[in-house]
């Protein structure tokens, strides 16, 4: 067992990941979460795991029969319309789909993947409502690291892995820099029991992804396998737009129809229809991205991973495959590090070049996305994409 005392903050799949891939090398950790427990709060849709991203991290932890139990390949049909309704691509209409071989980005729920990465975990792994405010050096243990929480403080850590999200608590200890506004906010709709209350929408949306990206504006509608879409209507505008556009968000049925007429008016009767059909819950989003490239300097014992490292908008749907990625590479490098706590530093180090280099590369590609999606040519710009994959 290891001497390094590790403590990672955060339980998304970036910090379950890396706990599973240490306690599988039989090097303890401990994962600080700020959910009261497990599955407190909707863990959000589906996500895509890509071979060399998600999948290949869930291999090294020994669940990839794991996953294939929650994975949908039928989550990867995808069906692409112009805002005038035209559709334009549909692997849905017989003779379109995919061969399977090409079938390598199966969908999981992203309960579904909460859920698998917890049950790995030995018992008492995951510590429950620590809401993390700071990490501070120890004055009286030096080159150790203390924990603030909300309620409660933790001492003595070799090791702070920060997986705690956009918002990371950790990335305050190694730098000021804070999230900025992508300038693109969503509106997350939910579609519920679709079999029983939205036979239409879950036939126009068909297996997957149904989306559409015009100048300003995109609609992507995604099946989820517990029998719901979520329908997110992605614009651009300012940063204070959901406060000031006169649309009152906390009255959802109205919401919906003025956001319709006065944002999506001119679009095909079904991209219309979707939108006012997704009508069991309402989530305002705006979208937030660190710098394309951000580096800190690097510290001693204090490191990031996933979106705390280098969050990114979900326009070209990478996040979760780099932040588990992230965690195979630095469950690698402490491995490395044999227990000897001297070489962490600089396992951090070739650590965090590494990752940030990876990231850097689909920051600009996520970047490139955001930029296309909402733009004049935005479907046709995807559907290049589609044909070429
Ligand atoms: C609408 C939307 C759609 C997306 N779609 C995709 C997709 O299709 N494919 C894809 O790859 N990615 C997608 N992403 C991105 C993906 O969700 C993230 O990149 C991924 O969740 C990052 O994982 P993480 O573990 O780093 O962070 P998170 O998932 O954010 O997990 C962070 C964890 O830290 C906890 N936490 C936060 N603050 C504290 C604190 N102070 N103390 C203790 N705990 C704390 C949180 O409760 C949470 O459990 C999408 C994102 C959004 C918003």
């Amino acid at each position: 067992m290891s001497s390094i005392r590790i403590a990672i903050i955060g339980g998304g799949p970036a910090g379950l990941t890396l706990a599973r891939l240490l306690q599988i090398n039989n090097i303890s950790c401990t994962v600080f979460e700020l959910d009261t427990e497990a599955f407190s709060r909707d863990q959000g849709g589906t996500v895509d795991l890509h071979a060399r991203g998600g999948q290949l991290a869930l291999k090294h932890a020994g669940l990839t029969d794991e996953f294939k139990k929650y994975a949908r390949p039928e989550g990867e049909v995808m069906k692409l319309v112009k805002f005038d309704g035209r559709v334009v691509f549909d692997e849905n209409m017989e003779g379109n789909a995919r061969p399977e071989q090409y079938a390598d980005r199966p969908e999981i729920d992203r309960m579904n993947l909460q859920q698998l990465l917890l049950q790995s975990l030995k018992p008492g792994t995951v510590v429950w409502a620590k809401k993390l405010q700071f990490v501070e050096n120890s004055s009286t243990d030096p080159g150790r690291y203390n924990l603030q929480f909300e309620d409660s403080r933790e001492e003595g850590f070799d090791l702070v892995v920060g997986a705690d999200g956009a918002w990371s608590k950790v990335r305050s200890y190694l730098t000021d820099q804070q999230p900025y506004y992508s300038g693109v906010t969503a509106i997350e709709l939910w579609a519920t029991h679709f079999n029983k209350k939205h036979q239409w929408l879950s036939d126009f949306v068909g297996a997957g992804s149904c989306f559409m990206f015009a100048e300003g504006r995109a609609i992507q509608c995604q099946k989820l396998g517990n029998n719901s879409i979520r329908v997110y209507a992605g614009v651009r505008q300012p940063e204070s737009w959901l406060e000031d556009c006169g649309i009152d968000w906390s009255e959802p049925d109205t919401a919906r129809k003025e956001l319709v007429e006065q944002y999506y008016a001119d679009c095909g009767d079904d991209l219309k229809g979707a939108l006012l059909d997704a009508n069991d819950k309402l989530v305002p989003r705006k979208m937030w991205m660190l710098p394309v490239g951000y580096r800190w300097k690097s510290d001693a014992g204090v490191t990031l991973i996933g979106d705390a490292a280098h969050l990114m908008t979900p326009y070209a749907g990478v996040g979760v495959n780099l932040a588990m990625v992230d965690s195979l590479d630095l469950a690698t490098a402490i491995i490395g590090c044999d227990g000897d706590g001297a070489k962490i530093p600089g396992a951090i180090r070739a650590f965090e070049d590494k990752m940030l280099t990876r990231a850097e590369q689909f920051a600009k590609r996520t970047y490139k996305g955001l930029i296309g999606h909402f733009s004049a040519d935005g479907c046709e710009e995807m559907l290049e994409r589609l044909k070429g994959r």
